[in-house]
């Protein structure tokens, strides 16, 4: 099996690229890339499309989390650590108060390309070509900056090289040792309420493994945790640049990243994006937010996952908190009745975005909570599995959404805005979710 070329796919008329205007810069950094090391390993892709067909059938749970972009600037060991600090920690909640395993997936180590509703950007009276992620060209509103670069696709590879090695580092030497399960709980967290919800789940875990060790039973599970991860694949030139022949099954894996997804703007059933995942063996997900129909979701699994092959593909929905109800049923009814293998996944961000007062783009910590929710319902209301969430979130203490326990309103959002695309959830907020969709999952 062999993947079509790049010429190929962008005959079909490919979504959301960017227009390099130096053809010949474009064709140097993919043929650096086409040479460049794998960053994960078939085999892992294959253990992470296992793990979720487990998550499809209800025996485990998925957490998918991390920026709406990363940034080359973000690539520092804090920045980094932070984030798996909280994705570790929401983990633990879930993995310890619904007593369901948890697969542990990053939106990082590759989250570095943005589709974008629009292609221009206004400020003050002067349009620029839109911010498209780092992949493209840089976030600095002048002209220079937003001309996309190729040179920042080898960037991109490096600094997701740099970042999967902090996470292998931290996540099997010692960081993710359910013993330091207290020690993820700095400062700042402690102190708050759900800080100390999280302190008291932490003592018990606690006395769980020392009546563990004194038992003498040590598994290597309490000293590391599988983790992966994953990204929107948007740019064809990285994709495909990094999609390799393995050489134990000669098929085809993209191997920037365990898993990887179709935008929502990026689906399009004859388009370039289907085209090209319908041939990698990554486990996949596909977004679907409410302009998909039943009969798109089918016609999507026919041609994405044509063998009904278990864990492949993951439907990713994101309809709004408003919309959640009375959308999904309709696609989980058909996907289920025509015996489609997906797992559902919930993504309850991008549905819920809006415009505050104060002009940062946000989202309600309510609505949040409440599409996720509002998925639960549907699928028990069905008999379906609610698999899991990808949310974007941040391991630093940012002010981009409202509400939470830390009450955030539309002005306090000016205190810390840091991300240069969507608005995250900062560390207590995330914990807090946790906590929510713990008591969702044991309901
Ligand atoms: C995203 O996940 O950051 C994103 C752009 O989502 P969607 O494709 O669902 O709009
Ligand atoms: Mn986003």
């Amino acid at each position: 099996m062999s993947i079509p070329d790049l010429a190929s796919l962008h005959a079909l008329g490919a979504a959301q690229q960017p227009t390099y205007p130096d053809r010949a810069r474009l064709e140097d950094a993919v043929t650096t890339l086409r040479t460049a090391p794998p960053l994960v390993f078939a085999g892992e892709c294959d253990d992470l499309t296992a793990k979720i067909a487990a998550v499809a059938r209800g025996e485990a749970f998925l957490l998918q989390g991390g920026d709406c972009a990363e940034t080359f600037a973000g690539v520092t060991a804090e920045n980094v650590r932070n984030k798996l600090r909280v994705l570790l920690q929401m983990a633990v909640v879930l993995t310890y108060a619904a007593k369901v395993p948890v697969v542990k997936i990053g939106r990082l180590a590759g989250q570095y390309a943005k589709p974008r509703s629009s292609d221009l950007e206004t400020r003050d009276g002067v349009t620029l070509p839109a911010y498209r992620g780092d992949a493209v060209n840089g976030y600095e509103f002048t002209p220079e900056s937003r001309i996309p670069n190729p040179q920042r696709l080898v960037d991109v590879y490096n600094a997701s090289a740099a970042t999967l090695n902090l996470v292998r580092a931290f996540t099997t030497g010692g960081y993710a040792d359910l013993r330091q399960v207290s020690e993820w709980n700095t400062d700042f967290v402690r102190s708050s309420p759900v800080g100390q919800r999280y302190e008291a789940l932490a003592g018990e875990i606690q006395s769980a493994l020392d009546f563990m060790a004194a038992i003498g039973a040590d598994p290597v599970e309490f000293h590391k945790v599988d983790f992966h991860s994953s990204h929107e694949a948007l740019v064809l030139e990285y994709e495909h640049a990094l999609t390799r022949i393995d050489s134990r099954t000669e098929l085809p894996y993209n191997v920037s990243g365990h898993m990887v997804w179709i935008g929502e703007r990026t689906r399009q059933l004859d388009g370039a994006h289907v085209e090209y995942f319908s041939h990698i063996r990554n486990p996949i997900g596909c977004k679907l937010g409410p302009s998909a129909t039943a009969d798109d979701a089918l016609a999507l699994a026919a041609k994405l996952n044509p063998s009904n092959e278990p864990g492949r593909l993951t439907f990713i929905t994101r309809f709004g908190a408003a919309k959640v109800r009375d959308g999904l049923p309709p696609l989980v009814e058909k996907v289920t009745a025509e015996g489609v293998q997906v797992a559902w996944v919930s993504d309850p961000m991008h549905g819920n975005t809006f415009e505050a007062s104060t002009g940062y783009k946000t989202r309600r910590f309510d609505d949040v909570l409440d599409e996720i929710r509002g998925f639960f319902e549907v699928h028990r209301a069905l008999g379906t599995v609610p698999g899991g969430m990808m949310v974007e979130m941040t391991g630093d203490d940012v002010t981009e959404i409202v509400g939470g326990g830390e009450e955030i309103d539309e002005h306090g959002l000016a205190h810390r805005y840091e991300s240069v695309v969507d608005p995250r959830l900062n560390r207590v907020q995330s914990l807090e979710l946790a906590f929510h969709v713990a008591e969702m999952l044991r309901a």
